[in-house]
């Protein structure tokens, strides 16, 4: 992007105060030169114009184009931000605009006064009920900064000298919003509905950021939403009211299949264990398990009673439990690991991991509890 040079008078409106700047196009004859962006050198206030590609020669007599269609958007965002700002204020003067973001469709309103989700719908409500009584006007007025005492602004402003006020009035003439605002808006709030509260988040103490759409940018997005909450409700059968009622019984459903697997597993492994054979060496009985599914390692490897070492596989899952104080679940798996190639670990009760080579492990760790067990049964015997 460059910012090479300079047009003046613009008419391209300058990124500035959580607004974009404009795009559109620049023009002489048949050439035409693509503005990707616009902003403002405050000291000089020369407003400077991004241009894709070749600059056009110096002392081209140019025409601009603003892009209407991203600058509507923008003008609806802001818009949408004055009067949902104006709302939330009303419900609870505490709620006070801290910082405000309309650089994409997903605005921000940084309020002070930890609004809450109610709060928001509320305020939703109001402005939407101020939209539909009738037409909410917009009037910018120069005022004097001694003489803004005299407007109920929303916002105190440090700005002096003449400061642009911007205005909406109501369908009966009172003032609805006043601001302190140099930004672009729409001629009618009401061309910024509907105004959408898509969520509130607690960024920092004392702070609330609300996020919302306005204008086409929350109708595109409702419409989008609905229908894809139509496609889901038909997917189950359903009407869109009813999804809360179907996703609960899910869940429920859900909750409950789930725990009757897990007794079903928990049934399954035991049955599989006591099919087992069991392997004496020495003092220790080892289990040996070739399992159908990961699922069931964890319920039999669990609770392995004393004198006893199982060892389990599924797929290319290890498992080792150990009710052998002297055969450490972790130790016997690393080392059968060594040899088959993986990795895992664990404690020494159980230790769990992976390997390509799951017989070749199943024999290792059988190799290690003969070795192991005849030299403790060995020392205990010399005892
Ligand atoms: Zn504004």
């Amino acid at each position: 992007m460059k910012w090479p040079w300079t047009l003046q008078p613009f008419i391209f409106y300058p990124q500035g105060g959580g607004q974009n700047g404009d795009q559109g196009w620049l023009r002489a004859g048949a050439e035409e030169w693509t503005v990707t962006g616009t902003r403002l050198d405050k000291a000089s206030g020369v407003v400077w114009h991004a241009v894709a590609g070749e600059l056009p020669p110096v002392d081209t007599q140019l025409s601009g184009e603003v892009d209407a269609h991203s600058r509507l958007r923008q003008m609806a965002r802001h818009t949408g931000e004055h009067l949902l700002a104006q709302a939330f204020a009303r419900i609870n003067p505490a709620f006070e605009v801290a910082a405000v973001g309309m650089r994409g469709p997903d605005c921000t309103l940084d309020l002070r006064g930890s609004p809450s989700e109610a709060d928001a719908q509320v305020a939703e409500a109001l402005l939407r009920e101020v939209m539909v009584a009738g037409p909410l006007t917009l009037e910018t007025q120069l005022v004097p900064h001694t003489e803004l005492g005299r407007y109920p602004l929303r916002r105190a402003t440090p700005l002096t000298g003449d400061v642009q006020l911007v205005i909406f009035r109501d369908t009966a003439g009172e003032l609805f919003d006043v601001s302190a605002c140099a930004g672009t808006h729409l001629p009618l709030g009401n061309l910024a509905a509907p105004v959408t509260v898509l969520g509130l988040e607690h960024i920092r103490a004392g702070l609330t950021r609300v996020t919302f759409r306005a204008g086409p940018e929350a109708a595109e997005y409702l419409g989008e939403v609905y229908r894809s909450a139509r496609a889901l409700a038909q997917g189950f059968n359903t009407g869109v009211a009813e999804l809360p009622e179907r996703v609960e019984a899910l869940r429920s459903e859900r909750d409950r299949l789930a725990a009757e697997q897990s007794r079903l597993r928990a049934a399954l492994a035991a049955a599989l264990v006591t099919a087992a054979p069991v392997e004496a060496y020495g003092p220790v009985q080892l289990r040996v398990l070739s399992l159908p599914d990961a699922g069931l390692l964890p319920a039999a490897l669990s609770e392995v009673p004393a004198g006893e070492v199982r060892a389990a596989v599924a797929g290319e899952r290890c498992s080792v439990g150990s009710g052998v104080p002297e055969l450490d679940a972790g130790a016997l798996l690393r080392a059968a690991l060594t040899v088959s190639g993986g990795k895992g670990g664990g404690r020494a009760e159980l230790a769990q991991g992976q390997t390509q080579q799951p017989e070749q492990f199943l024999a290792e760790v059988r190799r290690a509890v003969a070795e192991k067990a005849s030299w403790s049964y060995v020392c205990h015997s010399r005892r």
